[in-house]
């Protein structure tokens, strides 16, 4: 039996992390709940939106599972899944994104997987003013880091069975910072000759995937191009609804959904959970407990050929309780 730290999160997510929780349930995981409240609500008992408390049971448990949480833009305290993936040294931000057969979206057969270094770049959190006149916020690429990520995406394209692995950076024009992680892709990549190599620019990059998503496999990136590819890539197969996210470490691993806690259509049980289900499956997987997650992808994957109960987002009108019971329903 495995125990999992379970953040319920704000906004859609405890709404999203139910439905998962439910789906998990009725695919028969050997998995005890370990609930730890993490969020802008905790501010007022705690002082702290991210208790360390939640830090100790993730430490204690391992793996984790969490919804969306609501960030304050430009004041207040700093995102807790930017201080969770810095404080457990979760350094891999893994998405696969793959289009659902029978799902009405704009390509039929993406594929592909980002893995966004996840500690450092514009996100290490290195900013400060220059008295009224403006800010400076600074890049941080290390050596380490690059090496690392490449590493990961690597040893995850052989252990898939993945044929390529794409270096997005801008190394034209920030010679230093992503020229060094170009510089350290293809050293990985001279060690890694079974596994085809090529580097790609960040606006190439997002032409290409608009043009072609289906040329592309497994694509390694610095924190802020993985960040804004990853959500450019989910609308190739559907939208934020649908793709799944890990955060890895050596020791820790978080699963959460890529979307955010989309405060518009909270409380209305409207939320697509299939990108929480999905995190799930991931989690599942990395637990060893293989065989219930692919019940789940089997039971997602009819649900979407058949496209009759279908969640708002998705052009349906499916509650989220009512996908979610649909879902159990094919498990
Ligand atoms: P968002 O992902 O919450 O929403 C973007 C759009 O996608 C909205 O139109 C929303 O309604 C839709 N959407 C997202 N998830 C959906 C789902 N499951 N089902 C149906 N529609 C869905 O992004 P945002 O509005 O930029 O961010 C809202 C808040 O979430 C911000 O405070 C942000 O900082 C936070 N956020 C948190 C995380 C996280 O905790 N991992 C990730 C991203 C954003």
């Amino acid at each position: 039996m495995s125990i999992v730290t379970l953040i319920p999160g704000d906004g859609i997510g405890p709404e999203v992390t139910s439905a998962m929780r439910k789906v998990v349930e009725a695919a028969g995981a050997d998995i005890q709940w370990e609930v730890a409240e993490a969020g802008a609500a905790q501010m007022d008992k705690y002082g702290t939106p991210l208790p360390q408390h939640v830090i100790d049971s993730i430490k204690k448990n391992k793996v984790a599972i969490k919804g969306p949480v609501t960030t304050p833009v430009g004041k207040g305290f700093r995102s807790i899944n930017v201080q969770l993936r810095q404080s457990l040294d979760l350094y891999v931000n893994l998405r696969p994104v793959k289009s659902f057969k029978g799902l009405k979206s704009r390509y039929e057969d993406v594929d592909l997987v980002i893995v966004r270094e996840n500690t450092e770049d514009l996100y290490a959190g290195i900013e400060h003013k220059i008295g009224d006149y403006g800010a400076e916020s600074i890049k941080l690429i290390t050596k380490p880091a690059c090496k690392r990520i490449v590493e990961f995406a690597f040893d995850y394209a052989k252990k898939n069975n993945r044929k390529k692995v794409t270096a997005v950076h801008k190394a034209n024009i920030m010679k230093l910072s992503d020229g060094l992680f170009l510089n350290t892709a293809r050293e990985v990549a001279e060690e890694n000759k079974n596994v085809e190599f090529d580097d790609l620019i960040v606006d190439a990059a997002a032409m290409n995937l608009v043009l072609n998503p289906e040329k592309y496999d497994v694509m390694v990136m610095p924190n802020l191009y993985g960040d804004i590819l990853s959500d450019l890539c989910s609308g190739l197969v559907g939208g934020l609804g649908i793709i799944p996210g890990a955060n890895i470490g050596k020791d820790y691993a978080v699963f959460e959904a890529v979307h955010g806690s989309a405060p518009q259509i909270s409380g209305q049980n409207i939320a697509n959970p299939t990108a929480e289900i999905q995190s799930a499956v991931m989690m599942l997987k990395y637990l060893g407990q293989t065989e219930c997650a692919e019940k789940i992808e089997n039971a997602l994957a009819k649900v979407f050929e058949e496209g009759i109960v279908l969640t708002q987002d998705l052009g349906g009108t499916a509650t989220t309780t009512e996908f979610t019971d649909k879902v159990i329903s094919e498990i």
